[in-house]
């Protein structure tokens, strides 16, 4: 099934007001995704409403955050339900730093129902560093039973490479790479599965990227062995 592992809602400052989950749900199914995920800046506040707008249109929904390190690396930690992401996104903004909103530089915060309804609006931003490092999210992800995917780490700002210059040793359960180099990727990190993602945060981008899965099983366990079959060395 085509997969798309990153994308913002209205949640996410820098998205389009337009992004209800709802919608994100309704456009991807229309292209054909079968496995998606939300992934907001520091916040998994919209993945209730994500997973039931996904359950509606037949899409297996992925319940995320997109993580900013501490080394303002961007990372994603991805659950199979909306609980485990709310309770690592406490522990998200535990560790988030206590800056008011500015709207004149970004866009609202708003969580919403599966109607597009606003239930509440966050006045801290979600965009800072977290206080935690690469490798505390790693494991906190993982002790929460969550995939870890460094995101877009090709690219020239907030990504392992950007930040660190290279790839750590770690326990990736993927690395995402902007599309044109993923073959690159995949051949420079033969053991790592490289995918690709949409990072959609508007209409325009949702599902312009997704990735081939090859899994009948949606728990976590077997997403992470489908992941594994990506690689060369398999
Ligand atoms: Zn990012
Ligand atoms: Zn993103």
């Amino acid at each position: 099934m085509l997969a798309d592992f990153h994308n913002h809602s209205c949640l996410s400052p820098c998205a389009s007001l337009e992004m209800s989950p709802r919608f994100i749900a309704e456009e991807a199914a229309i292209a054909g995704i079968g496995m998606l995920a939300l992934t907001d800046h520091n916040s998994a506040r919209n993945t209730p409403a994500f997973a039931t707008a996904c359950q509606k249109v037949g899409v297996i929904p992925l319940c995320g955050l997109e993580i900013t390190t501490a080394e303002e690396c961007h990372v994603l930690a991805l659950f199979d339900a909306p609980e485990p992401a709310l309770e690592m996104g406490k522990w998200v903004w535990n560790a988030l730093p206590d800056i008011t909103l500015n709207l004149d530089r970004f866009g609202d915060q708003p969580v919403v129902d599966e109607q597009e309804n606003i239930i509440t609006m966050i006045d801290r931003l979600l965009t800072s560093a977290i206080q935690h490092s690469l490798s505390e999210v790693q494991d906190e992800t993982h002790r929460r039973g969550g995939l870890f995917i460094p995101a877009h780490i090709n690219r020239p700002s907030f990504s392992v490479e950007s930040q660190l210059g290279f790839l750590p040793p770690g326990k990736y359960d993927a690395i995402e790479v902007l599309a044109p180099e993923a073959n690159k990727y995949q051949q420079r990190y033969p053991d790592i599965p490289v995918i690709t993602s949409s990072d959609a945060h508007a209409p325009d981008q949702i599902a312009k990227a997704p990735f081939y899965l090859e899994t009948t099983d949606t728990t976590i366990s077997a997403i992470r062995k489908a992941l594994r079959k990506l690689c060369p060395t398999k």
